[in-house]
């Protein structure tokens, strides 16, 4: 079932109501019909408008429960808005944008909302990525690469895969690694790439060893200039350069380091998903990943407190 609305019109024509709101999650969350979770029996009476009750064991379930919509007060109907405009503004929206959009009152709101969101924008179940694959990894958060090489600590290193596609870029994936050792950089190619595939990366010895895991390599090797860096492996260094425009542009720089391995999620389900023809099916498979997505509470997300966002500049 791929069916979501085209178009702001059919959006607000279709979501305008609590029943239709959740009869759409309903559909999205039990595509083969209710599904007691306790009991697994199929059969349910609908008690209060809201709640299915199980003819089995007669446990109650919410459409929301389990999901990130669970224990929610606000309505459903003002969820899905925040999840069209998240997904029909091209670069994404930033917690006073939503907030603004959707008139809450409070900031933190539009704060969590987006965080669920981001939570839900990652499938663990994805595919790996195949064929020739570029690799490499780049610094968020420093203007420099620095003296030290590549051992930073304040820092954020971010492994970048990127699948070619013809001249052009096909899906990507993105890590914070610890640092650029093989005990970091392997385990992102391994759960990033098929075996098989072609890993084409610099003379870096952080990526030696993989052929023995199943990879055919291909290596350039670089002689420490950015131009030819772009040039020889263009896809990744195209995807680092779009990352860290984005952060800076729509987040405004400020992301933490707890919180980047978020905002790696959502670049990456926007990056993938660019060239969709219509942006009702990223709504479509948000929601669809919101239903089978597990709550967080604000707590669970709030990282460290007092944690200085990592300063970015664009390269
Ligand atoms: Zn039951």
């Amino acid at each position: 079932m791929e069916d979501y609305p085209r178009t702001i019109q059919e959006f607000e024509k279709r979501f305008s109501t609590e029943d239709a709101c959740r009869a759409y999650l309903v559909a999205l969350r039990w595509p083969d019909g209710f599904r007691c979770p306790q009991c697994q029996g199929s059969k349910a009476v609908l008690v209060r408008d809201t709640l299915f009750q199980c003819c089995g064991c007669r446990r109650q379930t919410s459409p929301t429960a389990g999901t990130i919509f669970q224990d929610t007060r606000k309505p459903l109907v003002m969820w899905f808005r925040a999840m069209w405009y998240v997904t029909s503004q091209k670069n994404g929206a930033s917690a006073l944008g939503l907030q603004r959009v959707l008139g809450l009152a409070s900031y933190e709101t539009a704060w969590t909302w987006l965080h669920k969101l981001r939570r839900a924008m990652v499938r663990p179940d994805r595919d790996r990525l195949s064929g020739w694959v570029e690799v490499d990894e780049t610094l968020v958060g420093g203007l420099e690469e620095g003296v030290f090489g590549r051992q930073t600590a304040k820092k954020a290193w971010v492994a970048i895969a990127a699948q070619t596609d013809g001249p052009a870029i096909g899906r990507i994936r993105m890590r914070i690694v610890k640092d650029c050792s093989a005990a970091s950089l392997h385990p992102f190619v391994e759960d990033s790439i098929e075996p098989g595939s072609v890993i084409h990366t610099d003379g870096w010895q952080g990526y030696a060893g993989l052929e023995n895991k199943g990879y055919q390599r291909e290596i350039t090797k670089l002689k420490n200039k950015r131009e030819e860096a772009s040039k020889l492996m263009p896809r990744v260094h195209r995807v680092a350069s779009l990352l860290k425009r984005w952060l800076l542009g729509t987040h405004q720089g400020g992301v933490a380091y707890y919180y980047l391995p978020y905002y790696l999620d959502e670049f990456t389900f926007r990056f993938n998903r660019r060239k969709s023809k219509s942006r009702g099916k990223l709504f479509f498979r948000l929601m669809q990943q919101a239903v089978t997505t597990a709550p967080k509470t604000y707590e669970s997300m709030v990282g460290p407190a007092r944690e200085i966002p990592l300063s970015l500049g664009v390269d």
